[in-house]
């Protein structure tokens, strides 16, 4: 009875907070960190672009440490301020050492959000740092990174514990600890190794929550299948224990080795799945309806096919053939289907030129070019405006080496200077000679 009053009382006050679950897509930085897999900066902008319609709460956009993302970063960080990706986060990733923070806001200046890493487990510790650093160390460096994030103006951060599912428990609640006492707003929780099952990352990131009582970030990979029961599981863990979550993903679950969780399978899981959808509700402004049109053009720009079983977005996801299954799905599509193929977007004819083709690449001329943008109806004021516009969309080719999509077109069109920034690279000077190569 004093309970119910209690809580009647706080509800009352508008005290009482729901946690929820957050979803930070890392496509732009650990998908493309993965050997053999690459995007160039426009592809890079444009997974932004989609992860914003689809209402995802943050995109980690890449390294603002790293000379060659400079341009990309700030061109990034223009697009937010003029409102064309609008409500999204775009957080950069830096290692939680008070140089590198130092650096990395003086390259990208209006950069408001990001996450600090390091390892906590001793199996890095010893047989990565070395000797350099021990745990004392390793809290050392983050916390100085952690203020020096602060003094210069960063609004939001978290810090990454890697390989925290094999860290030891009690220094892992330290570390955080002080991460929270530095004035960290987060600490993800990586399963760097896909080491966790779904019960272990329940107990341990519940166990750190309670002690911490800091919003969890849940990082995992799929070294042994099971990247998505994970993050759910952690996720939930949190959210039991009293704090927002926040799950990381990539679009098609490309990422190091095996891959992390999976954009579109993670939503699906928090939306249909049993005992989980709908009372761990994510952030309610995703709109699922992108799913298709992010996966498919990821997929492109990789240049990796969507597996054929793939949730949601696969061939086969709403395929039925055998006699019982088509015949029950026909007659109810509940029989065989958890959800609709609309709600992710799926469903509107595409059209396949099948005749004659005008493609614009690098060495294109005025004719053709027009020609491709008529179709897209867009038109230009005048000559001049069309010629820049060609010679964008000529860099542009050399910059991604492969057809432009009709949306990459319109972003051209649409934002010549931001695409000029975002195609711009120039190296650091280079005083060396020239190194002799010698033959065997
Ligand atoms: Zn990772």
């Amino acid at each position: 009875m004093v309970e119910k009053h209690q809580k009647l009382h706080e509800q009352s006050k508008g005290k009482e907070k729901k946690n929820k679950i957050y979803i930070i897509d890392v496509t732009n930085r650990d998908g493309v960190q993965t050997s053999r897999i690459c995007l160039s900066k426009l592809q890079k902008t444009m997974i932004n672009l989609y992860l914003d319609e689809m209402g995802i709460w943050q995109s980690e956009f890449g390294f603002p440490f790293t000379h060659h993302e400079r341009n990309y970063l700030n061109a990034n960080l223009k697009l937010a301020k003029m409102g064309v990706i609008s409500g999204m986060r775009l957080s950069g990733w830096i290692r939680a050492i008070k140089k590198d923070v130092e650096l990395a806001k003086q390259y990208v200046p209006d950069l408001e959000y990001v996450n600090l890493s390091i390892s906590t487990s001793d199996q890095m510790i010893v047989y990565k740092f070395r000797g350099k650093l021990d745990r004392d160390k390793v809290i050392k460096s983050m916390v100085e990174a952690v203020k020096t994030a602060k003094a210069v103006g960063i609004k939001a951060l978290g810090v990454n514990a890697e390989d925290a599912s094999r860290t030891d428990m009690k220094y892992l609640i330290e570390f955080a600890l002080a991460a929270k006492e530095a004035g960290a707003d987060r600490i993800r929780y990586c399963d760097t190794l896909g080491y966790d099952s779904p019960f272990s990352i329940y107990e341990r990131v519940y166990e750190l929550a309670k002690a911490v009582k800091i919003p969890i970030e849940i990082h995992c990979h799929n070294d042994l299948g099971m990247v998505v029961a994970n993050s759910v599981s952690g996720a939930k863990a949190a959210v039991d224990a009293g704090v927002d979550a926040f799950i990381n993903t990539t679009v098609n679950g490309i990422g190091e080795r095996a891959g992390n969780a999976d954009l579109v399978s993670v939503i699906l899981a928090l939306k249909y799945s049993s005992q989980i959808g709908s009372k761990y509700l994510l952030n309610e402004n995703i709109n699922l309806k992108i799913a298709w049109r992010i996966a498919k053009y990821a997929s492109y720009a990789f240049g990796i096919p969507i597996p054929i079983n793939q949730p949601g977005v696969g061939e086969n996801a709403f395929a039925h053939e055998s006699g019982i299954h088509a015949d029950g799905a026909l007659k109810d599509r509940r029989n065989y289907e958890l959800y609709d193929f609309e709600d992710l977007g799926r469903g509107e004819p595409e059209i396949i030129e099948t005749g004659r083709q005008i493609t614009v690449g690098e060495y294109s001329g005025i004719k053709g070019f027009r020609n491709v943008y008529e179709r897209l109806e867009i038109k230009f004021k005048d000559e001049k405006e069309a010629q820049e516009i060609l010679e964008l969309v000529r860099y542009a080719n050399v910059h991604n080496q492969k057809p432009l999509t009709e949306d990459e077109l319109r972003f051209i069109a649409r934002y010549p200077k931001i695409a000029r920034e975002i195609f711009t690279m120039v190296p650091p000077e280079v005083t060396t000679e020239g190194v002799e190569l010698y033959r065997h």
